[in-house]
């Protein structure tokens, strides 16, 4: 009977060690055997170690921010006051009712325009990296309800 609860243990264990430095980028099956001969001990190395690892990557991310889309006035659009077509940022004339914008008005257009679209990348960036750094909080408490919930259950077989 300990005998079997110990080697459902090391497979338990040697299972999540190997998904953990899987989800890291590490070679899980050498972790897997880690687990499967530590136990518990093995997994909790995975697990420290795999961290470590993913936040020097994503620290690595963020200092080197990768091409980011530049404002391109070709690509957006603005409403005709007059007949209310969507027409090119940049015109001056309305192509559908001749309706004019002056100089001035083009250029606070584009300006405007140019700012929205920094704003609203600015803001997808930060969802981002909450939507990151809630998925990395989630880890830890993860394991732990993992790792006692294996142990009530290791210690309700062996009462059994
Ligand atoms: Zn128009």
């Amino acid at each position: 009977m300990i005998a079997g609860i110990v080697l459902i243990q090391a497979v338990v264990f040697a299972i999540l060690s190997g998904i953990v430095a899987n989800n890291k980028n590490r070679d899980p099956t050498g972790w897997g055997a880690i687990g499967l001969l530590f136990g518990l001990f093995g997994f909790i190395a995975a697990v420290a170690v795999g961290e470590a690892e993913e936040v020097q990557s994503s620290s690595r991310q963020r200092s080197q921010p990768s091409g980011e889309e530049e404002f391109d006035p070709d690509e957006h659009e603005k409403k005709c006051p007059a007949c209310a077509e969507y027409i090119k940022l940049e015109a001056r004339v309305c192509r559908y009712c001749e309706h004019e914008f002056t100089e001035e008005k083009v250029e606070e257009q584009i300006a405007q325009a140019s700012e929205d679209f920094r704003e609203k990348r600015e803001v997808k960036k930060q969802e981002e990296e909450e939507k990151a750094s809630v998925k990395e909080d989630m880890v830890v408490p993860g394991i732990i309800v993992l790792v006692f919930g294996g142990i009530a259950l290791l210690a309700l077989l062996a009462s059994g």
